[in-house]
């Protein structure tokens, strides 16, 4: 109980509402009374474990009124009802009395709109089914991996792996993946498991059963009737593959857009080992479909395509999935970026992330770098490469130990110059311009000490170019178009070399920035193309992020 927090007013509000306390355990404050629910009152018992409500208060179901559905979503199998999504909702710890009154009304609420509303309840059964099919009544069977596949690919192989000790299960149309999994997640080598597996795949939501999930394979056969009769025939045509007969244990994999589950049964050796025909055998396990038990799976999915588009699809963003994107420096700027785009998926699908850097890392680099001592006196880009590709197996990213001549522009379907240098940018701009401007390049840089982290893309479209950025006539010639820094960057100097000293914040908002102007590109509209993310700290003008018109005699680019 809070020391500081009086609790009075949350008990006498539980009075009221005809709430007693029971004690059950030292370290759960428990009371029991009723739900006030239309069709009748629910007994419940209100399990209040922690007054700062990082853990919410449950409400656990003592009976089951026959006007509640029988299965009920949010309800675990120990009739726990669950109120909040984690991290949903702020209870009020210095107002704990309201705090218990929103669990009951919301409890009251859920059930209410469970009875009332087919249509809730289907949605929030929707949204739950996964959590449902693995802890619901019985318990269920192990869970696992799902990898790569194509809606096509029905012969799916299962793999025990996991790290030493431990097993988990991978479903795999292909050996080489399961492999490469293993290896980046330092893993021993998968072991095939003997088992006649096979996927299927529906567009629709599973349905819930009217007499609880399956237990049986009689069970399961209507269940899976009722979700999808396609789905259904599709097992049934499976079944009778003369191939797959004699295995004791037989594995189902269901794809839906609620996720990944599966239903394996195991059967005598001795019985399915007399069958010589499909028909006979699958005639047998509809006769003795009731006494075969069935075993509930849950999966993840962890194939690439999943990976990199899972967080994207919500914004309706694609992935970098089968695009060439050429990267060029893989210094601060670089290396975080190269990590960024691996995370949106660049180099899967057939596409490429090329990195670029004639450089070696060295001590001076790591203070701002993303790799650390394990790449000392390595190859920037190469090293870059190497980690990205360790950590995302299925992406093609590549090194190359040299810095990139500005007159051979690479072949990609995006080049970003993340070296940061004017020189390097003005460079490979003039070329830009003059040439493959139908491939969009993105330049980026960091401002001064790290004021800011600017951004400006340049493609075949009417904006400006990287020089029209710089004033180019008269007293003005060379100074920047739009001014941001109030004072001159600090340079260090060792020995005749000079370097600007910034912190690792700025190249990392750089990184991040850039892949925004991704995310823009993917989805098909890039604006403003000049961006400008500035230091709370900075001593600078206000940079508007707009398109930049072109400059007018600019020498790149107005010709
Ligand atoms: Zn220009």
């Amino acid at each position: 109980m809070p020391a500081d927090v009086p609790l009075g007013p949350a008990l006498r509000q539980l009075r009221a509402r005809g709430f007693s306390r029971v004690q059950i355990s030292s370290k759960v404050h428990s009371f029991e009374g009723s739900l006030p629910c239309a069709k009748g009152k629910v007994p419940v018992l209100l399990n209040v474990r922690d007054w700062d409500f990082l853990t919410y208060p449950t409400v656990q179901l003592l009976e089951r009124p026959a006007f509640l559905p029988k299965v009920l979503p949010h309800v675990s199998a120990d009739g726990v009802l669950c109120l909040f999504a984690e991290s949903s909702v702020v209870l009020d710890r210095f107002r704990p009395e309201l705090a218990v009154a929103q669990c009951l009304d919301k409890a009251t609420w859920l059930l209410d709109q469970m009875v009332e509303s087919p249509a809730f309840y289907e949605a929030e059964f929707h949204g739950e089914f996964l959590v449902h099919w693995t802890n619901a009544d019985t318990a269920s069977g192990y869970g696992g991996l799902v990898g790569e596949h194509s809606k096509r690919a029905s012969a799916m192989q299962w793999y025990d792996v996991g790290p030493v000790g431990e097993h988990r299960l991978f479903v795999s149309a292909q050996l080489d993946e399961v492999t490469r999994f293993c290896k980046a997640a330092g893993w021993p080598q998968p072991t095939k498991i003997p088992i006649s597996g096979a996927m299927f795949t529906s567009d629709r939501y599973p349905a819930c059963p009217a007499f609880g999930l399956p237990k049986t394979l009689s069970e399961a056969f209507a269940w899976l009737k009722a979700w999808d009769r396609r789905v259904y025939d599709d097992v049934q045509d499976h079944l009778l593959d003369r191939k797959l007969i004699k295995d004791g244990r037989r594995e189902l994999l269901f794809g839906s857009p609620a996720g990944w589950f599966g239903i394996g049964f195991s059967l005598d050796p001795k019985v399915v080992g007399s069958f010589q025909r499909g028909r006979a055998y699958r005639h047998y396990l509809h006769a003795h479909a009731k006494d075969i038990a069935v075993e509930r799976r849950s999966f993840q999915e962890a194939g690439s395509t999943h990976v990199h588009q899972r967080n994207l699809m919500r914004l309706d963003t694609k992935s970098l999935a089968g695009k060439k994107i050429a990267l060029v420096g893989c210094g601060a700027i670089g290396g975080f970026l190269a990590a960024g785009l691996a995370r949106l998926g660049a180099g899967t699908a057939g596409g490429v992330l090329r990195c670029y850097d004639g450089g070696q890392l060295e001590p001076d680099n790591l203070g701002r770098h993303w790799l650390g001592y394990e790449s000392l006196f390595r190859n920037k880009a190469q090293a870059v490469a190497e980690r990205a590709k360790a950590q995302f197996p299925f992406s093609r990213i590549e090194g190359v130990a040299q810095h990139l001549v500005p007159s051979v522009l690479p072949k990609a379907d995006l080049i970003i110059n993340a070296t940061g240098e004017a020189t390097f940018a003005e460079a490979l701009n003039a070329h830009h311009v003059d040439g493959t401007r139908n491939t969009p390049a993105l330049h980026l840089w960091v401002a001064g000490n790290g004021e800011a982290a600017q951004g400006l893309w340049v493609d075949a479209s009417r904006g400006g170019c990287y020089r029209c950025l710089k004033l180019d006539a008269g007293e003005d010639f060379g100074k920047p178009r739009f001014p941001l820094l109030k004072v001159p960057p600090v340079r260090a100097f060792v020995g005749c070399h000079a370097f600007t000293p910034y912190s690792t914040t700025t190249p990392t908002v750089a990184a991040a920035l850039a892949c925004d102007f991704v995310m823009d590109w993917l989805d098909g509209e890039v604006s403003p193309r000049f961006r400008t993310r500035v230091h709370e700290h900075a001593q600078v003008f206000k940079v508007k992020n707009h398109d930049i018109e072109r400059l007018k005699g600019c020498p790149a680019c107005a010709r």
